[in-house]
């Protein structure tokens, strides 16, 4: 089979970066375009020199659609509504979109179920084996243990992060709500200050810490009378989201059109 032709979205932001490098190193797949929008100081551009791999011949451009056109895949990791458009582009080029941003409020993601009808689409919180194995992990955990155990999600990431709490705190506190057969939706508190009253049994809480150059740490804490389970994982290099997201694509070159999760990628669910 030719290789994975991929365009990355964002290409001039960490992650976008990140992506740049892990296409170049992949095995069956080429980078074919790079995309920013149009008042972004890195168009015109080398993508592969703003990465740090030396020229690819691959301009940053922010025609998006020109870009698409004759594209197998789009690794996208920017912000819910630039995502929400390139999902829209990418259905109409036929190409596999592969999705790593976050911040996405309640029912903002619907339009990705629209194109996913017509294309592979990925969308994960948490491109990296270790968490979505850790998520596993927290499922499991969630069914054994009863309301006996308080459960916390607590994660801290880098001061540049925008959201909160992160896409991969609420992978694993949704992980924790289905092992618990709740809806995280009612049961969850993302925030607490003031005279807040005693913890309700069954609530999952969410706590943030934002500082530095933290890559991202998330333990979920299960906390019972005179014992405490931790669940912990540490990114020490964004590059594994990043490889992560690669293969995601070429796994999603080989699927028909739906919605998929890293989950399926890695074979978490089967
Ligand atoms: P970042 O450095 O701010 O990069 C985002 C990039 O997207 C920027 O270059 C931004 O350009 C660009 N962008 C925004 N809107 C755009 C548009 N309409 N068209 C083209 N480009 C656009 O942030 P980051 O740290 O790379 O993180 C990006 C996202 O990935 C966040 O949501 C983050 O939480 C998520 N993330 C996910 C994972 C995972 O495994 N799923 C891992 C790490 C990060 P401007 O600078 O001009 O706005």
């Amino acid at each position: 089979m030719s290789e994975m032709r991929l365009v990355v979205v964002g290409a001039a932001g960490r992650m976008g970066r990140a992506l740049v490098r892990a296409v170049v190193e992949a095995k069956g797949a080429t980078l074919v375009a790079a995309v920013e929008r149009s008042e972004s100081e890195a168009l015109g551009k080398d993508a592969g020199e703003l990465a740090g791999v030396g020229p690819l011949g691959v301009v940053i451009t922010d025609d998006a659609t020109a870009a698409f056109s004759g594209a197998d895949g789009v690794l996208d990791f920017t912000a819910p509504q630039a995502t929400i458009r390139f999902a829209k582009l990418a259905a109409e080029a036929g190409a596999a979109h592969i999705i790593g941003t976050t911040g996405w409020s309640d029912g903002e993601d619907a339009p990705l179920h629209v194109a996913a009808s017509s294309i592979p689409l990925v969308k994960s919180g948490n491109m990296s084996l270790g968490v979505n194995l850790l998520a596993a992990l927290v499922k499991k955990a969630a069914e054994a243990l009863d309301e006996e155990f308080d459960i916390e999600v607590l994660e801290m990431h880098h001061k540049h992060k925008v959201d909160a709490p992160s896409g991969t705190a609420l992978l694993l506190g949704e992980a924790a709500a289905e092992g618990r057969g709740i809806d995280l939706g009612e049961r969850s508190v993302r925030s607490r200050d003031g005279i807040t009253g005693a913890r309700d049994a069954g609530d999952i809480g969410f706590a943030t810490l934002r500082g530095g150059s933290v890559i991202g740490e998330h333990s979920v804490i299960f906390a019972g009378e005179g014992e405490r389970i931790e669940l912990t994982h540490r990114a020490e290099d964004r590059q594994l989201f990043a490889n992560g997201a690669v293969k995601a694509a070429l796994w999603a070159h080989r699927q028909p059109p739906g919605f998929y999760s890293m989950a399926d990628v890695l074979g978490l669910n089967d």
